[in-house]
This record gives structure tokens, C-alpha cells and sequence, in this order.
């Protein structure tokens, strides 16, 4: 970064980047350690986190136990998930859970008075919390986001977007970020000897997401560029029943329409999912989705019919998704819904450890940007509220013990937001086509090509650098993983390999993509 420095912001304690539910969450098991969270927009308004529809998992019921939770996280997890990592956190769960509840989370309770919990695809037994139906995410994150604001040893920086982490002798000391626009942009770098990214997803670098805007896979690309070790880059999750409106971000039309008898059929209302897989609507995520997919590839619509199996009932019962279809003049009760699969999650991210470091000195990771071997090629539903929150509170535990704690209260500081653009059209469409569902070398050639004309024309821009990264890494894992397995389909490499390895790599391996990733220890 060549710009002239404007501002230095000394951060006593930690500084988290990412005010999600994994940021603030990490914050907040600090205390009373000062830390400062920077975010692009508000805490706990922005990312994913306050979109999240269904809930967390945890195995808190009488008939049910952390190993049958593990068991399906692993079964999910097509082969690739670290059983140790698994263990934990299935372990750690319901712990995490009673913080929330500490923090003030209203879960949906049963009459008893006990916390309520669904049960979701793929898991074996009911251990989802709920708030208030389909709103988890919203509320989890205001309730965070409130007592951030109420935590003396936390200081909020709103409207900061960060561009480059801060490099001396090897080693993470700050970041460096934008704030206001225009004649008022000013460049600032923040001091700290813990750094920790909280950056989320990136479902943005899709052409049709599920993800909000933030969701551009910056932090990854930071620590990319940073030479941090990047671990499962090729795996992302596609939705498959994204509300086909046209609109950008798609809303979801969730999981539990199918659970509840809806139906997928073609623009002439042939059913097709049956022949796919004997679960029909309910098989695996990546089945369906890809089942959709090649629907639509092959020039059909596709709806989800839920008239016979909702109705009438369906203004009450599903009220987001309700509201969604009305805003584009689409009654569900009596009209089919479009759908199309959309990118959801990424499973990869910057390879972290039980504690959460990365393999850059002075550098912690939670939540959707880091990869901690939870998921394996295919995350099992709701369980990514619950990785931000497990690991946040290792993180916290980890860059405590390192840090001396002083209890001085930072002082506040807030500037306006900085505007945020969308990724390129050209690379969205880009990945969409050739890092969908359906992948081959080929298309995945091309897409590294396009990916390095779209850098070039970009000068040298740090946060254009940092989204074409985090598209790379995406783009370069995916071309060297020969085989297909959970969420990545390579249709020149169709089968499983009997031996599956996660991949670990830099961004400089992206350069020249060998075909099978070096594994590398952290
Ligand atoms: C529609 C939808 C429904 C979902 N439902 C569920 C569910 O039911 N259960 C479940 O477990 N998971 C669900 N997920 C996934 C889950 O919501 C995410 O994985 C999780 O919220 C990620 O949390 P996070 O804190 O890591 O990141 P986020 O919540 O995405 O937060 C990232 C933060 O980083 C900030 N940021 C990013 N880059 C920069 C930058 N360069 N500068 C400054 N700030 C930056 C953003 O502004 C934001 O504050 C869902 C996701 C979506 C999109």
C-alpha cells in the first residue's frame, strides 16, 4: 500500500475486525480486556449473521448427545472434516448456547419454559434453537450488538473498511482501512498486537447469492495476500431453492418448505427430483441444487409448488418468505414459487487451529472466514452460527493468556460509512458460470484468465486485490481438486477419490495450480 497514511489508531488490547455474530461474540468473551471491533457498516446489522433464518445447533435434549451431533456433522462433511475439531465443538456447544442466554438471547421456548429445539435436514435429532421462528440471526445479533455497546472495554469503530493487514518482521501488527468517500476518504492504520478477522463469507462473488454485499471474501483475500495458509477454498455451499425474483441478494425460500411437503417441479409441472435421489425434495443440499441447476441449464423454470402442502396457512407460517414472494407480485399460496440455487457458504477460509490462529504471527480467524476443518466439504445446517461462537470464545481465551489486560476505557470514535461496490459484474457472472455447481478445467482456466485481466485493469487497488484473491483461491482450489466430493462437482472428474485430503494452499500456488494441493501443517 503506497497511499499516504492520514491517521493512526493505537488499539490497546485486540482488535477485532467484523462486527457479525463471530466478531462481537469474540468481543464480548474478551472483556474486560480492551479490544476494539471495526466494522464497513453497523455492528451486528451487517454480514450474514443478522440474516441467518434457521438457528444454531447444539445437542442440549435428554435423548440426545454431542456424539450424535458429531456424527452428522461428519456424515455431512463428505469424507474431509477434522474429527478432533468436530468433537470439540459439538462438545462445546450447548455451553455456548447458556452464554447467549446470559447475554440476553430470546429463544423460542417450550411451555415448560425450557429453550424449544427443531430439527433441521441431516440431523439425526431435534437440537436447533430458534428465536422467534425465522428470525435467529436478527435478534442473536442485536442482543450482541447491545451489549457490545454497553461493555466499557469495547470500542465500536463503525464505517471503517479495511483494505490490507499491517506487516512487521513477519508478523500481523494492524491494519490499514478507508474511511469516509470522495474529498473525505481518508486512509487510517490501526495498531494492535492481535488482530482478529471476523470478516464472513463470500457469496458476493456470485452472480446470484444468498449473501449480502459485505459478504466478498475481503478478509480472506487480506490474509491471502498477507501469505496466510488458505485451507478448502473450493468448497462453497449452494442453496438450492433461492426465490428466483430477479432481485440481488435472492431471498431464501428456506428448507422447511420442502420439510413440510413442497414440491419441486418444471415450468409444465413435471417432477424431477425423484429420479435424483431417493429422499426426493429432502436429499442433500448439493444433490438438489445441482438437480436444479441442470434443470435450468437445460431450459426449464423451476418452482417450489407449496399449494397442496402449506396453502392458505403459508401468510402465517412463513411470513419472510411470504413477504419476499408478495414484493414481487407472487401469492405462494396459490402460485409456484421460482427458484434457483444460490451461493450460500463458503467452508473454506483462512486455515486456522483449535484456537483459531492462523499461520501469520499476530493473526486470530473465527466465524465464516476461517477454515477450522468443522464442515469438510459439505456444512451441515446450522452449524456455522455455532463454529463463530465456539471459536470466538478460543480466540478470546488464546489472545488473553498472550496479552496483558489494562482497564483503561478506550475513547469513541466514529466516522461516517464508507460506501462499499459491489465485485465486478464480470467476475460475478464469471464464478457463477465456471466455480458453480458444475465445474472442469476448462471453464475453471478461463475463469483464472478473466480473474487476471479484472486485477490488471483494477491498478493496483488494495480492496479490488483482495476480492480477486479470495475469487482465485477459489478458482485455483477448485481447478487442482481432480475428483468431486460434497459441494464441489467437477464434471470431467466425476468420481470420489477413496482418500480424501483437505487442501491447503497460498496464494502465491495459485499461479501455477499443481493437481493435487500440497498439505502443509499449520
Ligand atoms: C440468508 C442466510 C441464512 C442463514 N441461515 C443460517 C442459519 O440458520 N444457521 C447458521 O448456523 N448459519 C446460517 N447462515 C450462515 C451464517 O449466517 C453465517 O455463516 C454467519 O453469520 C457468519 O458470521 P460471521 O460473524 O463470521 O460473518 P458476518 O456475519 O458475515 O459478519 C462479517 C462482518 O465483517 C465485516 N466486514 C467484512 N469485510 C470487511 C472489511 N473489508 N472492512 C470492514 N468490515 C468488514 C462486515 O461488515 C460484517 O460486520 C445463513 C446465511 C445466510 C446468508
Amino acid at each position: 500500500m503506497t497511499s499516504r497514511i492520514d491517521n493512526i489508531i493505537e488499539c490497546e488490547g485486540a482488535l477485532v475486525l467484523g462486527g457479525g455474530i463471530a466478531g462481537l461474540f469474540t468481543a464480548l468473551k474478551l472483556a474486560p480486556m480492551p479490544v476494539t471491533v471495526l466494522t464497513g457498516a453497523k455492528a451486528g446489522a451487517a454480514g450474514s449473521s443478522a440474516w441467518a433464518q434457521g438457528g444454531i445447533a447444539a445437542a442440549m435434549a435428554p435423548d440426545d448427545d454431542w456424539r450424535a451431533h458429531a456424527a452428522d456433522t461428519i456424515a455431512a462433511g463428505a469424507g474431509l472434516c477434522d474429527p478432533a475439531i468436530v468433537e470439540m465443538v459439538a462438545k462445546d456447544a450447548p455451553a455456548r448456547i447458556a452464554d447467549l442466554l446470559d447475554y440476553g438471547a430470546p429463544f423460542d421456548r417450550k411451555a415448560d419454559g425450557n429453550v424449544a429445539l427443531g430439527l433441521e435436514a441431516a440431523h439425526s435429532k431435534a437440537r436447533i434453537v430458534h428465536v422467534k421462528g425465522d428470525r435467529a440471526g436478527a435478534e442473536i445479533s442485536a442482543t450482541l450488538a447491545t451489549r457490545a455497546a454497553a461493555t466499557p472495554s469495547i470500542r465500536l469503530l463503525e464505517g471503517y473498511h479495511a483494505v490490507e493487514l499491517a506487516m512487521a518482521d513477519g508478523r500481523v501488527v494492524g491494519l490499514f482501512a478507508r474511511t469516509g468517500s470522495g474529498a473525505g476518504a481518508r486512509l487510517v492504520l490501526l495498531r494492535a498486537s492481535a488482530v482478529i478477522l471476523a470478516t464472513g463469507g463470500l457469496g458476493a462473488l456470485y452472480a446470484v447469492t444468498t449473501n449480502p454485499l459485505e459478504a466478498r471474501g475481503e478478509g480472506l483475500g487480506m490474509a491471502a495476500r498477507a501469505g496466510a495458509l488458505i485451507a478448502d477454498p473450493e468448497f462453497v455451499q449452494f442453496h438450492p431453492t433461492a426465490i428466483a425474483i430477479g432481485r440481488d441478494p435472492a431471498p431464501l425460500a428456506t428448507e422447511a418448505l420442502r420439510g413440510e411437503g413442497a414440491t419441486l417441479v418444471d415450468e409444465r409441472g413435471k417432477h424431477f427430483i425423484g429420479a435424483v435421489h431417493a429422499d426426493g425434495e429432502l436429499g442433500p443440499r448439493d444433490i438438489v441444487a445441482r438437480a436444479i441447476h441442470r434443470r435450468i441449464a437445460a431450459g426449464h423454470q423451476v418452482f417450489l409448488d407449496c399449494r397442496a402442502a402449506i396453502g392458505t396457512s403459508f401468510a402465517q407460517r412463513f411470513p419472510t418468505v411470504f413477504a419476499s414472494c408478495m414484493s414481487a407480485g407472487i401469492d405462494p399460496a396459490v402460485q409456484p414459487i421460482p427458484v434457483a440455487p444460490a451461493a450460500h457458504y463458503h467452508m473454506g477460509g483462512i486455515a486456522s487451529d483449535r484456537n483459531g490462529r492462523s499461520s501469520l504471527a499476530g493473526l486470530w480467524v473465527v466465524g465464516e472466514c476461517a477454515a477450522t476443518g468443522l464442515h469438510g466439504a459439505n456444512r451441515l445446517a446450522s452449524n456455522s452460527l455455532l463454529e463463530g461462537l465456539v471459536f470466538g470464545a478460543r480466540v478470546a481465551e488464546d489472545v488473553r493468556g498472550l496479552l496483558l489486560s489494562g482497564a483503561e476505557r478506550p475513547r469513541p470514535l466514529v466516522a461516517p460509512l464508507a460506501a462499499l461496490q459491489p465485485p465486478p459484474r464480470l467476475l460475478r457472472e464469471a464464478m457463477s458460470c465456471h466455480a458453480g455447481l458444475e465445474r472442469d478445467t476448462k471453464g475453471l482456466t478461463q475463469l483464472l484468465e478473466i480473474i487476471g485481466r479484472i486485477e490488471q485493469a483494477g491498478n493496483g487497488d488494495a480492496a479490488l486485490l483482495n476480492i480477486t484473491a479470495a475469487a482465485r483461491l477459489v478458482a485455483a482450489a477448485a481447478l487442482m481438486r481432480q475428483e468431486s466430493r460434497g459441494s464441489h462437482w467437477r464434471s470431467d472428474f466425476p468420481q470420489t477419490n477413496l482418500c480424501g485430503q483437505r487442501s491447503f494452499l497460498t496464494l502465491a500456488d495459485t499461479d501455477t495450480p499443481a493437481p493435487t494441493p500440497q498439505r502443509r501443517a499449520l
